[in-house]
């Protein structure tokens, strides 16, 4: 929707024969079919958080102004709100400050539907997590029409479902755009006066990696290998493996350090990289860069050490090895840049006030991308022996802690696809300019 409609519709409500739309002063909501079109201004944030109900349905999400000046307009799917009914929606800060709340009437789209037993068996429910929501298949023969009920953190709904033949078999998907990947999901299967439960199962929402995007044949990254770590996997290697510290560098180090969980999403840290890691490739690969990534599923095991080895191996020009960070103080933001200095391969890459000053280029080029002022509130580069995958890397090296995932704002940006693109961009442009101070690239 442009913003001549958004101001076309603000004149239509003024007029009494507007209809089916209603909005608080600030936001403007229009019912359409299985969609709800929201505009509305909030000059001074350019990431919101959303919040929807309707009777059958509700959802949150975080949305990125659409203009650059904390506008925001564009559509939300209702797919599980046939019924119609009243829709309420709430806009916040990041940080779970109302900013305003609107409410629209959704009409009722609904087809009559066969009526359903009010007994049934339910046998053999299985539900299958998928990329866009889950498949589920049962048998309920004489059952009719049942209701199917299902709930994840950030996105619940219900729908009547019928047979898909006269055997009694129920087979069909559920899209849950809101749901993260891997975020658990509750089913249930209800009778359709929806008093009694017949069955119930969960499962999590699919991570399946994108297909990869083709690697541009001249750009400005064109001959340079970028190794992308993305931190930590789905398990551990157990306490107390420890591995060689570094080159150099006499005493050695537990292998896996904590990973970090969000105090909002609840995701863990590893799928959250995972993904910024695979936002990176892509950007760098329409760059002309070519890309090695450590792992690319979610339960890859791989130590520290062999992470870097990765990156030797190919030769990389540079490792970027992506965390997210964790701190008691919820209010703690910001984007920490972590590089070796000590070994012996560290040492022999560049010395501290070169790597201090790689460092920086890499974090101003992020902060300038989502938007962070620079001062030390938002973000540091440190040198240290402390990382095991950092001391063993024969390039330039960057441990990037993105953001804090115990700061609400920054937990819910992480894992936001917008601000994950952004964060992609950052780094890119990092890359390059500090391809460019090593002469590996040409301005
Ligand atoms: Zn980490």
């Amino acid at each position: 929707m442009k913003k001549q409609l958004c101001l076309l519709l603000t004149v239509c409500l003024l007029m009494p024969w507007a209809v089916a739309s209603a909005s608080s002063d600030a936001m403007l909501l229009t019912p359409g079919d299985g969609e709800l079109a929201y505009c509305f201004d909030a000059s001074d944030a350019s990431f919101v958080l959303m919040e929807y109900k309707t009777p059958t349905e509700s959802g949150q999400l975080v949305l990125r102004q659409s203009d650059g000046q904390g506008h925001y307009e564009g559509s939300l799917p209702l797919a599980y709100s046939e019924r119609g009914g009243k829709v309420t929606v709430k806009i916040s800060t990041l940080n779970e400050k109302q900013l305003m709340k609107g409410t629209a009437q959704l009409p009722s789209r609904a087809e009559p539907l066969p009526e359903g037993a009010s007994r049934a068996k339910v046998s053999q429910l299985e539900l299958e997590g998928r990329a866009d929501g889950f498949h589920y298949r049962f048998d309920a023969p004489g059952a009719g029409r049942l209701l199917l009920i299902f709930d994840s953190l950030t996105q619940s709904g219900r729908t009547y479902i019928a047979p898909v033949d006269g055997e009694g078999h129920y087979e069909g998907d559920i899209a849950l755009p809101w749901t993260y990947a891997l975020g658990n999901v509750n089913v249930q299967v209800v009778t359709a006066s929806g008093k009694t439960q017949l069955a119930k199962a969960s499962c999590r929402k699919a991570y399946v990696s994108p297909a990869p995007c083709e690697q541009a044949a001249k750009g400005r990254l064109t001959g340079v290998t970028v190794c992308i770590d993305p931190g930590h996997q789905a398990k551990g290697s157990g306490k107390n493996v420890k591995e060689p510290l570094g080159p150099g560098l006499s005493k050695s180090a537990v292998m896996q350090g904590g990973m970090a969980e969000g105090c909002r999403t609840y995701r863990l840290e590893h799928i959250v990289v995972l993904e910024i890691a695979e936002k990176l490739r892509a950007e760098l690969l329409r760059q002309g860069a070519t890309v090695v990534m450590t792992r690319s599923a979610p339960d890859e095991f791989i130590s520290n050490m062999n992470r870097a080895e990765t990156a030797n191996a190919h030769q990389a020009d540079i490792l970027l090895r992506l965390h997210c960070d964790l701190s008691g103080k919820a209010s703690k933001r910001g984007i920490s840049i972590h590089s070796p200095v000590r070994s012996d391969y560290a040492r022999a890459v560049a010395d501290a006030d070169t790597y201090k000053a790689m460092g920086t280029l890499l974090l101003d080029a992020m902060r300038d991308a989502v938007g962070y002022e620079k001062k030390p509130a938002t973000g540091h580069v440190t040198l240290t022996d402390k990382f095991v995958g950092n001391n063993w890397a024969k390039m330039p090296c960057f441990l990037v802690e993105m953001g804090y995932m115990s700061n609400p704002a920054e937990d819910r940006l992480l894992s936001s696809p917008d601000y994950q693109q952004l964060l992609a961009e950052g780094m890119a442009q990092g890359v390059y300019d500090i391809m460019v101070m090593r002469g590996t690239v040409r301005p």
